[in-house]
């Protein structure tokens, strides 16, 4: 898919004039606004209704960028050059003359920061030439988008702009490395395995009570499909009907409907589909979703992370869209 120059322009004027622009990434699409603007960064958390607690990733073109925004050691070196630019988000010392608005960061005194890969998201960081504060671009608490109809279903009314690339070649969010201190933290799974960081810088420390709650604004609830969802399901439930999203070649029979993840059972293919079959199963109108084991290594911590997100407890704000 190519995207004409006079797009990526009238992109790229949206965002120095502090508006929102959505763009593809190769893990989701973004939510774009210059992060140096502090109106244009409030937007963002206005537009998907996220909670200010929760401090947004910013995307810059290289490393010369990154290191004017943030502090990188010896162990952020390595990761950058074996990762960058790549699904990896590094949690880094934040400078203090960086010019970074602060709700970027939630007030902290670190920077959550990616050099994406897909070529759009580049062309779009060159053409800005600011670096762009991109949390995923959806309603806060619901399931990432990995298309440019998923963002118009979720944000179309509030963005200037979406550039469609595609389909998101990773489908789930970076992998989040905390670096600030000592040991690195694995503050969130995602599109590069936690291996192949390890193999890297060592071990990587697991913050206790689970991942997902260490990193502030880690959300219990997040990823949320419209209908319920029961993980590890192996056989139907005999009072109610619902739609399996399976992985693997052997499906057990008696669901109301069966999406595969990976019908060969291969975990970057179910990475890629896992958001967009959520969707689906939800739009066409699941009374429940029940999910077939998935390994839990490789890309399979990150979409495990996701599905016991999607079926946690929901606040009250979403539980009232749940359908009865
Ligand atoms: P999202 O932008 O929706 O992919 O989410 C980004 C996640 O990065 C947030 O949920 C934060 O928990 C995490 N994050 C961003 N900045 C920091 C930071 N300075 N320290 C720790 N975690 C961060
Ligand atoms: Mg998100």
């Amino acid at each position: 898919m190519t995207t004409p120059d006079s797009e990526l322009a009238a992109a790229a004027a949206h965002l120095r004039a502090g508006r929102l622009v959505a763009f593809p990434t190769e893990t989701v699409y973004g939510l774009g606004a210059d992060a140096t603007n502090p109106a244009a960064v409030a937007a963002i958390y206005a537009a998907k209704g996220r909670p200010d607690f929760n401090p947004l990733i910013v995307h810059v073109p290289d490393l010369a960028a990154a290191g004017a925004i943030a502090r990188l050691d010896g162990r952020a070196e390595r990761l950058a050059a074996a990762f960058w630019p790549g699904a990896l988000t590094m949690v880094l010392p934040l400078r203090e003359d960086a010019g970074i608005a602060p709700r970027v960061t939630a007030g902290l005194d670190t920077i959550a920061l990616r050099i994406p890969a897909h070529p759009l998201a580049r062309a779009l960081l060159a053409a800005a030439g600011r670096p762009l504060a991109g949390p995923s671009a959806n309603p806060s608490g619901r399931v990432s988008p990995t298309t440019a109809a998923h963002v118009r279903d979720g944000l179309g009314d509030k963005v200037a702009m979406i550039l469609d690339g595609g389909a998101c070649p990773v489908g789930l969010e970076s992998t989040i490395v905390g670096l600030a201190g000592e040991p690195a933290r694995l503050l969130r799974p995602g599109g590069v395995p936690a291996e192949a960081i390890e193999a890297l810088i060592g071990r990587l420390e697991r913050p206790a009570g689970g991942v997902a709650v260490s990193a502030p604004g880690m959300l219990e609830s997040h990823y949320a499909p419209t209908a319920p969802v029961r993980l590890d399901a192996t056989a139907p439930l005999a009072d109610r009907p619902e739609s399996l999203l399976a992985f693997g070649p052997a499906v057990p029979a008696g669901f109301a409907r069966v999406l595969s993840l990976s019908p060969s059972g291969d975990l970057e293919e179910a990475a890629r589909n896992l958001f967009a079959h959520l969707r689906r199963l939800d739009e066409d109108g699941a009374a429940a979703i029940a999910v077939m084991p998935i390994p839990g290594h490789g890309l399979g911590a990150a979409i495990n992370d996701r599905l016991r997100r999607a079926a946690a407890p929901r606040p009250r704000t979403i539980q009232n869209q749940v359908q009865p």
